[in-house]
């Protein structure tokens, strides 16, 4: 990114950074180069330092170079998926017999990486509650914690976690700060500015913003991490292909309004669930009555598209609820322009059955997309039975 570009704003960065118009032909969107390798001009004579398609490729440069200026960072490296991201960083930063700390409501994929894939292979864990400063430090071991891992807002509950005050003990302890930035996108919060020292996205989710891309990035600021992160990323391979790069970096340069028309969206459907007779409990920062609102109002611009609500009448009504919305679709995943509703328990969150991570089986998880706000909520209350 030339310097001219890195001074604008994020709107301005997501359509520019890393997307100058094409030198050889003025093309003003960057091309698609599927090569899997590029001639030398004599042996070692690399052409922009490209080689070889898994050590680097053009167009995953281009959305590296945006994705590192949209979360205020040094370098980005972008993956095949969000968990080719994480493990990448896992097997990065710790070894046999290191520990980490997560959510004890991470990500059901984050868990199970970590207590069913990574445990085998001598990482230990413990899982806390990160809105809890205290009892993070209190699962911090000095000396073998490498990483607290966080997510903000976390999934599928929304708890919103203090990320200044983590960075700090995090820091005190020897450890890195990761945060899953997923949920909240660069554009509603920037962690490496509140002192994180990894950024980690699903792209999948709100930076493609379209549902039809798998994709991951992890986002640094310190230089010798960057390098020791993409060494491990050419030597294990989990890449993100050119044609996943284009489609992920076409969807980033919307993401600014689109953002804006999620937290619209979410904003009207929490105050309609928050009126209903059905629903026992919202969850959605940006209601006053969320324990995390006001940090949330500190830390993230907005307050992201993401709702969870309880539905009286437990697991079964909870269900009915999901089968009964038309317009929001039963799905898994989130972050794409539609509306999609889930039950946590049975669907994302089923691989947590039975730990410290399970979830509440009257827990409904709302992706709520850019359509009209009234035909979401008219959706909702017919679920709902009203
Ligand atoms: C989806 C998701 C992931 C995993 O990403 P994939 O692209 O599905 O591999 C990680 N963290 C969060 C918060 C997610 O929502």
């Amino acid at each position: 990114m030339t310097d001219e570009v890195s001074q604008h704003g994020f709107e301005t960065l997501a359509i520019h950074a890393g997307q100058e118009a094409d030198p050889a032909t003025g093309a003003v969107v960057p091309p698609i180069h599927p090569a899997s390798t590029f001639r030398q001009d004599g042996v070692g004579g690399m052409r922009g330092g490209y080689e070889y398609g898994r050590s680097a490729n053009p167009t995953r440069t281009a959305l590296e170079t945006c994705l590192a200026a949209l979360e205020g960072g040094t370098r980005a490296l972008a993956f095949a998926s969000g968990m080719a991201a994480e493990d990448t960083l896992l097997r990065t930063v710790c070894g046999p017999g290191d520990h980490v700390v997560i959510p004890n409501d991470a990500y059901g994929g984050t868990y199970r990486l970590v207590a069913k894939v990574a445990a085998r292979w001598g990482l230990e864990w413990s899982a806390a509650d990160v809105t809890d400063a205290t009892a993070v430090q209190a699962a911090v071991r000095p000396g073998q914690t490498k990483i607290v891992w966080v997510e903000t807002p976390t999934n599928p509950l929304l708890n919103i976690a203090d990320l200044d005050a983590l960075a700090a003990l995090t820091r005190d302890a020897g450890a890195r700060l990761v945060v899953d930035n997923t949920f909240a996108s660069p554009y509603l919060q920037q962690p490496l500015a509140h002192g994180a020292d990894v950024v980690v996205h699903s792209t999948t989710k709100y930076i493609g913003g379209h549902s039809d891309v798998v994709g991951g990035a992890l986002v640094v600021l310190d230089a010798e991490l960057a390098a020791e992160l993409a060494y491990h990323q050419n030597a294990m391979g989990p890449v993100a292909g050119p044609f996943d790069a284009w489609l992920t970096l076409r969807g980033a340069k919307t993401l600014a309004v689109r953002m804006d028309r999620h937290c619209d969206n979410a904003e009207r459907v929490a105050a309609l669930l928050s009126g209903h007779p059905r629903v026992v409990e919202v969850r959605y920062p940006g209601l006053t009555a969320h324990p995390g609102h006001e940090l949330a109002a500190k830390q993230m611009r907005r307050f992201g598209g993401m709702v969870s609500f309880r539905v009286a009448g437990g697991e079964a009504a909870a269900l009915e609820v999901c089968e009964r919305a038309r317009l929001f679709t039963l799905a898994e995943s989130l972050g794409g322009v539609e509306s999609l509703i889930e039950h946590p328990a049975r669907m994302t969150h089923a691989s947590a059955a039975g730990s410290p991570l399970e979830v509440p089986p009257d827990l409904i998880r709302l992706s709520v997309g850019i359509e009209s706000a009234d035909d979401l909520l008219a959706d909702l209350r017919h679920a709902l039975g009203s």
